[in-house]
């Protein structure tokens, strides 16, 4: 417990388009995570220019952020929040104002083990990639809504289902009575114009296989993203900073 951050690295000094004024009267101090109303709107601003007038929803990612930042969220109408570690999710659930408006989105690699207890809080899956996770959410949430998460890369180093196996993935999930609403992808790292044509690819398939719903997009690449298509975006950094490094959040 440090309190000298509470606002997790002070998330004012790469604020995107500011940079004017440089530790001067950081909010954090005062409260943590108290620019967060002025980083949505900025966030709100790049997706709508690149929207077409077309919806999409924003999740906030507190993953390696402490409560306080679901609590910033939900304070800034925020309710959709997306964390990658079944503790992490648990222990946010447990504690702050505002728990009950929150849905809960999972997109981190999912272990089978942790389903059972995932299972009551996760409004949505995202990360879902191999016949045993539909089986196991099948049999924990019945009729839960899920998407597929597709390795867009081809990177064997890298989670998703392979693209040649999507589709059965989206049958095994409808076949089990699951809600599968659509795919959801990483974009390769780097130029967000790498992602592009991935993403617009992963568009394409959910449409053949008749799915609506796109997670893709974050902080970096989410304007490519939703011009491709995107309804969903995971955004973290551009909400509520840096994340602190912590060793026991890598896995
Ligand atoms: C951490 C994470 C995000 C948010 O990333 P930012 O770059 O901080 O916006 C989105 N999606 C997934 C799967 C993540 O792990």
């Amino acid at each position: 417990m440090s309190g000298a951050t509470p606002g997790a690295g002070s998330p004012a000094v790469d604020r995107p388009g500011s940079g004017a004024t440089p530790g001067a009267g950081s909010p954090a101090v005062d409260r943590p995570y108290a620019d967060l109303p002025e980083r949505l709107a900025a966030v709100r601003r790049r997706i709508e220019a690149v929207a077409r007038g077309r919806q999409v929803e924003i999740i906030a990612v507190t993953k390696g952020f402490g409560p306080e930042a679901v609590d910033a969220a939900v304070a800034a109408g925020l309710t959709a929040v997306g964390e990658n570690y079944a503790q992490e999710l648990l222990a946010k659930a447990a504690v702050g104002a505002g728990r009950d408006a929150v849905r809960w989105h999972f997109i981190g690699g999912i272990q089978r083990n942790k389903v059972a207890t995932l299972a009551p809080h996760v409004g949505l899956w995202h990360t879902v990639d191999r016949p045993s996770l539909v089986d196991a959410i099948a049999g924990h949430a019945p009729g839960a809504p899920v998407l597929v998460q597709v390795n867009v890369t081809g990177d064997p180093a890298r989670p998703g289902a392979a693209w040649e196996d999507v589709g059965a993935l989206v049958s095994r999930g409808r076949d089990a009575g699951l809600d599968v609403r659509g795919l959801m992808a990483v974009g390769p790292a780097g130029d967000p114009e790498q992602a592009r044509p991935k993403f617009a690819e992963l568009a394409a398939l959910a449409g053949r296989l008749g799915l609506s719903e796109l997670s893709m997009g974050m902080t970096d690449d989410l304007e490519v993203a939703v011009a491709e298509g995107s309804t969903i975006v995971r955004v973290g950094t551009a909400l509520f900073g840096p994340r602190p490094q912590r060793a026991d959040l890598r896995r």
